[in-house]
Order: C-alpha cells, then sequence, then structure tokens
C-alpha cells in the first residue's frame, strides 16, 4: 500500500506522516516512511540545491527536472523495493506536489509537468493520497511561527494560492483516490479521520 501526504507550506504533513506511521506499526505493519525531495542520497544533494542555496536561482524547466530526478531515484531505490517487500509506504510528497508548486506555481504546463513526473515514477500511483488543505495565509504564518525559511518569503500568497488549488483540483478529479481535510482542525481529529481512512485499505 502506498500512502502520500500532500498539502501547503505549515499544513502539519509531517505531525500527522508521524502519526500515522506509530499508528500503523503498533496494528503489527511494516512501515517505510520517506519524503520528497531528499530522501536517497542523490535526492538529498538535489534538495540542497533546490532548497538550500538560495543564491543559485534555478530556472522553472531546470527545477522541474531536478524535482523529477529525485523522484526517479526515490521511486527506483526506497519505494518499489520497499512495496515489493510488502511494507506500507507513507511518503511526504510525490508527484501532485509537482503538478501542484512546478505546475501550477511556476506556470509550467500541467501536460508536461505530469509526463515528466510519469517518466520519473514509471507509472508509479499512490493509492491513497491524504490532502491537508489550509488557506495559505493561515499555512505561512504557521510554518513561520517555526522559524521561517527564507525560501517561504521568497514567493508570493499568490503562488502559494495557485498550489493549493491545483492540490483541490487534482483531488476534484479522482475523489476516490483522496482523502480531503481541513488541516485546521484539531490535530487528534485528522489523525483519525486518516486511521480510520488507512484502516479499511490496510485490512
Ligand atoms: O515538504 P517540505 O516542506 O519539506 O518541502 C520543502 C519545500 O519544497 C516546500 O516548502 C515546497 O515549497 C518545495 N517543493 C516544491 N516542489 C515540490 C516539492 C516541494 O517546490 N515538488
Amino acid at each position: 500500500l502506498f500512502v502520500v501526504f500532500e498539502g501547503g507550506e505549515g499544513t502539519g504533513k509531517s505531525t500527522q506522516l508521524a502519526k500515522l506511521a506509530t499508528t500503523l506499526i503498533d496494528a503489527g505493519h511494516r512501515v517505510a516512511v520517506t519524503r520528497e525531495p531528499g530522501a536517497t542520497p542523490v535526492g538529498r544533494r538535489i534538495r540542497e540545491l533546490l532548497l538550500e542555496r538560495a543564491e543559485d536561482a534555478v530556472t522553472a524547466r531546470a527545477e522541474a527536472l531536478l524535482y523529477a530526478a529525485d523522484r526517479a531515484q526515490h521511486v527506483a531505490t526506497v519505494v518499489r523495493p520497499a512495496l515489493e517487500r510488502g511494507e506500507v509506504v507513507v511518503s511526504d510528497r510525490f508527484v501532485d506536489s509537482s503538478l501542484a508548486y512546478q505546475g501550477a506555481g511556476r506556470t509550467l504546463p500541467d501536460g508536461d509537468v505530469a509526463w515528466l513526473s510519469d517518466w520519473a515514477t514509471g507509472g508509479l500511483r499512490p493509492d491513497l493520497v491524504i490532502l491537508l488543505d489550509l488557506d495559505p495565509a493561515l499555512g505561512l504564518r504557521r510554518a513561520a511561527d517555526r522559524g521561517t525559511p527564507d525560501r517561504l518569503e521568497r514567493e508570493s500568497l499568490a503562488f502559494h494560492g495557485r498550489v493549493r488549488q491545483a492540490f483541490l483540483d487534482l483531488a476534484a478529479t479522482e475523489p476516490a483516490r483522496y482523502l480531503v481535510l481541513d488541516a485546521g482542525l484539531p490535530i487528534e481529529i485528522l489523525a483519525d479521520r486518516i486511521r480510520e481512512r488507512v484502516t479499511e485499505l490496510v485490512e
């Protein structure tokens, strides 16, 4: 089973992902927790290029290719092997983040980003995407309260608004494969909803 958490800045993905992993492990499942970008040695170097070096301005197409390279390595060396071992794979971000950030955010054509992502993954798709949805004005404030990384300030509220809408549009086209939750709900309520949905799928 392949479960992905998606959402904008400050939506609490990491918190919910950790809770879900604990729940699954306590229930006796073998779980692989992973993330994009940066889950592999090559990916960590790509993540550094993308996120930690504000001075290296990366163009939109180069950015899309770097995320795709990170994803190709991630799928081939982490996600597929874990799925083949029968583990539940839980990833913080996947293809939808590229459709939202590189596609809608940077305004690259959706079809191009979709094709590139599909090529990078060899067509692997999550069984469930958990979308934590939040008004970006609130999410950015929540992210800033944790100590604002400079990169958050590089993009406008309009950019983050396009990202949010793209995630919602993806969920609307395939409701059966998505669980869309209001990330403003209390942490424990969100964790319960996620646990209920994932439990149905693993049993
Ligand atoms: O999930 P996390 O906060 O670690 O992601 C790091 C940042 O990378 C996000 O804030 C987002 O701005 C950016 N990102 C992106 N395109 C992706 C994945 C992440 O721009 N495909």
